[in-house]
């Protein structure tokens, strides 16, 4: 199964609404694998948002992820990388489909509630930059059958 990492951004944590968010991926059915609050560093935003650090928002965005601590979380299915990501909506919450998280909550392009891992190569790297390998729990649901039929799992 697959692994992705969410961060619940300050805006989240500051409206109250990490609750909400983490309860979305529970009842899509994903399993929680890991979760930690962290106050995060301009050092790994900077690693964290390279993609864009040629953009003149670069320091605004780094800056926004780090006013207070933010929630990292490590939710695991079938193809919960994409899954994930089309939960998340586009980045610009005017923008994102409603019953997409973004659409539902955020008014913003940078305030828009998550992060979440956009590929298979940049979960594999964005989980071991934010979680080690002990933060990482492979228990398993008891109750797998209810999720998935046998020829998918
Ligand atoms: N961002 C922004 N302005 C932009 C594009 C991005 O403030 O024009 C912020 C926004 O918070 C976004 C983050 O930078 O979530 C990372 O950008 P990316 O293009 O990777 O979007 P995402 O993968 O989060 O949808
Ligand atoms: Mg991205």
């Amino acid at each position: 199964m697959e692994k992705t990492l969410v961060i619940l951004k300050p805006c989240t944590v500051q409206r109250g609404l990490m609750g909400e968010i983490i309860n979305r991926f529970e009842r899509k059915g994903l399993r929680l694998a890991g979760m930690k609050m962290v106050w995060l560093s301009d050092e790994t935003l900077s690693e964290h948002y390279a993609h864009l650090k040629e953009k003149s928002f670069f320091q605004r965005v780094k800056d926004a992820m780090r006013t207070c601590p933010v929630v990292i979380c490590c939710w695991e299915g079938l193809e919960a990388i994409r899954v994930v990501r089309e939960m998340a909506g586009k980045t610009n919450g005017r923008n994102a489909a409603p019953g997409t998280i973004r659409g539902d909550y955020s008014m913003s392009v940078q305030e828009n509630i998550v992060h979440a891992s956009d590929s298979p190569e940049t979960a594999e790297i964005e989980l071991k930059r934010f979680f080690d390998e002990s933060e990482i729990y492979d228990y398993p649901l008891n109750n797998l059958w209810s999720f998935y039929a046998n020829d998918e799992i």
